[in-house]
């Protein structure tokens, strides 16, 4: 089961276990109290009945006691005057007959028959008072009868006095169809033989031999009740027999040692109650579970929004992986326990062009299988994301050995199979192991991404680890960004111009403004800071400073009577970007009363190339506005020769490493003439850049190349040494 889905499964579970033992205590308590009250119901029935009994026994005994008393006094002689007396008295009894009972056992009837009683003479002449008897088979008609008797004298002579009830009479004493006739009242004796009961049973046998069936638990009860009734107690129990469960409720009878006892099954009883009880359990159980199941779906639907949230904003459509919040998300969660761990930083070379080559589906499928590789070659606690593009990154939570894992990664990402084809890549990694307090995990990842970063490109080796020297390079860095905006107040930007010679003349036909940090009296070279600022966008400003500063200087030039050459000022690609990058250097031209045609830009190659669309557009306004466009370090970005036919350019700008080849490199040279072929075709004016030997220059010379800027001539130079140059080398002052 999905480990999310099991804590409310569990949750849920619990509690249909605590509903159910609760149910169960409910049940249990409410049978209890059932019982008790049926109980007590019972005993109050019971306690009416052995009234009623004791009134009816009583009543049949007095007339028994009526007719002995008129025999004993009305001195009869005959059976028939006894016989008589009953009769008189019997008009409204129950009993079925009299008998008179003589020592020899002779027994006559008043309905004129004789029987032979002598086998229960005992019986009936142990006893002075009234006895009645249990339940027995009539001498006469052998009907079920039950006999009151009293042993008088008769002249002179011990006779005993019968009265027989027929049994079926007998039983009018008990309430009939008692608990709709499932119930059954006996009058017992405190031993527990039957006397009578309210069923037509046999009426001989002894109540306990019955109960004896009771099961171990309940003997218990059977025997506490036995002595009870021995003791003429009174009271209730209930027991189970075969799993039926019986109410029994005693009471003693104010008759010999006897008692009435009434026995009821449970199923009867109980029945309307208990079914309550059901119905009620049922409708909470139902409850409950409903209750449940509604909790189990809404906390299911509950996680499965939670998890396509979570989808949606931590993993990657393609590759299925976590992205990069949910990289961070991982590595957070992880640093909070010390130690040190491992972040990488992976991307694949010239993944571009791979898409465009082969489309971006095949570039899907390629990113998605990277993706797989890498989870391959880690174990299943590390951690795999994308985190953009064709950049993944991966955590350990350890120090990983640097050179294993780099074989690792290798082993399975240089040859990638698609669809049955082999597609060789290479990849670039950037290795950071972090301290092991180490808890900012941006800066964490930042490292990586620098290690990535100063190996990209490295054709044999471009597996980097985040050393002390790149973090020194960074603190130089840093250090720089927190000096740059004061150099520029501070006037530490200063400009140096490079003269530009034309062949044609020897003299001078222009210069580059190249821009030096003077910082107390140390020269950083522009390569040293230009690409920081670049990326932080300084730039910008610094550009637009050293354009304001070549504007002030070619116009004090101009007022010391200097006949200026065109000067070209380097613009970034970050400058060009800016929306209002025309207005501003058109204000500063206006400012200092210089015409645009005085001055030329020079956009380097690939910047041309980066944002071609823009681009165009860009310079097409810049060129409106009447200012010249160089194409700078032309020869080492991508630019293909018909952009130079798209591009308004006016001047093309051979790099230094084409002219190095002079001399060297057919081959090289070989382009150099077409270069200028097209050059000239195009009527685009060339500055061979880097010049520093003699051989250099005359060979450009038959490439009719236009314009020389190398040390050959002259380096760049500081303002007061330009204008002694200008001076020297310009045609006529
Ligand atoms: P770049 O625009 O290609 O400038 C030419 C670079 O080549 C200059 O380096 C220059 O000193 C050097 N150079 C000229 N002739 C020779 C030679 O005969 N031999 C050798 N070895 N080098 C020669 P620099 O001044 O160090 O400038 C480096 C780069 O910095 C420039 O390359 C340019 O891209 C950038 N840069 C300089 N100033 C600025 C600026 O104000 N704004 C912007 N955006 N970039 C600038
Ligand atoms: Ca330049
Ligand atoms: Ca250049």
């Amino acid at each position: 089961m999905n480990k999310q889905y099991r804590k409310p499964v569990f949750i849920a579970f619990a509690l249909l276990l605590v509903m159910i033992v609760i149910s169960i205590f409910f049940v249990t308590y409410m049978q209890g109290l059932v019982n008790k009250s049926i109980l007590m119901n019972l005993g109050e029935i019971t306690k009416q009945d052995a009234e009623k009994i004791q009134n009816r026994i009583q009543e049949h005994k007095r007339i028994l006691e009526t007719i002995v008393k008129e025999i004993e006094e009305e001195n009869v002689k005959t059976e028939q005057d006894i016989f008589n007396i009953y009769n008189r008295n019997s008009g409204n009894t129950e009993f079925s007959r009299m008998a008179i009972l003589y020592k020899n056992g002779k027994t006559s009837t008043s309905d004129g028959k004789v029987v032979d009683l002598s086998d229960e003479i005992n019986e009936f002449f142990s006893e002075e008072n009234i006895q009645i008897s249990r339940s027995r088979r009539s001498k006469v008609d052998n009907d079920e009868i039950n006999i009151y008797s009293k042993k008088i004298y008769f002249q002179n002579e011990e006779i005993v006095v019968l009265l027989a009830i027929d049994n079926d009479k007998y039983r009018n004493l008990f309430t009939q169809n008692i608990f709709y006739g499932n119930g059954i009242e006996c009058m017992i004796t405190s031993k527990g033989d039957m006397i009578a009961n309210s069923k037509n049973e046999e009426n001989n046998g002894n109540v306990f031999d019955d109960f004896e069936k009771a099961n171990e638990k309940e003997i218990d009860k059977i025997n506490k009740m036995r002595t009870a009734i021995l003791e003429n107690d009174e009271g209730q129990i209930n027991y189970k027999i075969q799993g039926q469960t019986y109410y029994i409720s005693y009471q003693k009878l104010m008759i010999e040692d006897w008692s009435l006892i009434v026995i009821v099954p449970g199923n009867v009883i109980a029945k309307d109650l208990i079914q309550l009880l059901e119905i009620i359990v049922m409708i909470a159980m139902m409850i409950v579970i409903t209750t449940l199941l509604v909790t189990i779906y809404i906390l299911i639907s509950n996680i499965k929004q939670k998890e396509k949230l979570y989808e949606l904003a931590y993993i990657d459509s393609i590759t299925n992986l976590g992205n990069y919040h949910a990289y961070l998300k991982e590595i957070r969660e992880n640093v909070q326990i010390e130690g040190k761990k491992t972040i990488i930083i992976l991307d694949i070379d010239k993944f571009k062009t791979f898409n465009k080559k082969y489309g971006h589906i095949k570039g899907n499928e390629l990113l998605k299988r990277i993706g797989e590789e890498i989870k391959a070659s880690i174990r299943k606690n590390d951690v795999v994301c994308r985190l953009g593009n064709d950049v993944f990154g991966i955590f350990f939570t350890e120090a990983v050995d640097f050179n294993s894992i780099i074989e690792r990664l290798n082993q399975r990402l240089t040859r990638i199979k698609l669809q049955d084809y082999w597609y060789n890549i290479r990849i670039c990694i950037g290795v950071y192991i972090s301290d092991v307090h180490e808890k900012d995990v941006q800066g964490m990842i930042d490292k990586a991404i620098i290690a990535h970063d100063s190996v990209k490109g490295n054709y044999y080796e471009p597996y980097g680890m985040f050393t002390q020297e790149i973090e020194e390079k960074l603190s130089k860095e840093s250090e720089i960004e927190n000096m740059m905006e004061g150099a520029i107040r501070n006037k530490e930007f200063v400009i140096y111009y490079q003269p530009q010679i034309e062949t044609k003349t020897g003299k001078i036909g222009g210069a580059e403004a190249l821009v030096r940090w003077n910082k107390k009296g140390k020269c950083i070279s522009p390569n040293d800071f230009i690409p920081l600022f670049e990326k932080n966008l300084f730039i910008i400003k610094l550009d637009e400073y050293i354009y304001e500063t070549v504007c002030q200087n070619m116009k004090e030039l101009k007022k010391e009577g200097y006949r200026i050459p065109k000067i070209s000022v380097n613009v970034s690609r970050e400058s060009l970007m800016e929306k209002d990058f025309i207005e501003k250097y058109i204000k500063i031209a206006n400012k200092y009363e210089i015409r645009p045609n005085e001055i030329e830009i020079e956009i380097t190659e690939r910047t041309a190339v980066n944002d071609k669309i823009d681009m165009k557009h860009i310079l097409e306004q810049i060129k409106e506005k009447g200012f010249g466009i160089a194409l700078d370090d032309f020869g080492t970005g991508y630019s293909s020769l018909n952009m130079l036919e798209e591009l308004p350019i006016d001047t093309l700008k051979i790099d230094k490493s084409f002219i190095d080849k002079i001399g060297q490199s057919h081959e090289m040279i070989h382009l150099l003439e077409i270069i200028f072929m097209i050059t000239q075709k195009l009527q685009l004016k060339s500055v061979a850049e880097g010049v520093e030997k003699n051989e250099q220059i005359e060979y450009l010379k038959t490439l009719q190349c236009d314009f020389i800027q190398g040390y050959f001539y002259a380096k760049p130079l500081d303002y007061t040494t330009f204008k002694l140059y200008i001076r020297e080398n310009t045609n006529d002052l």
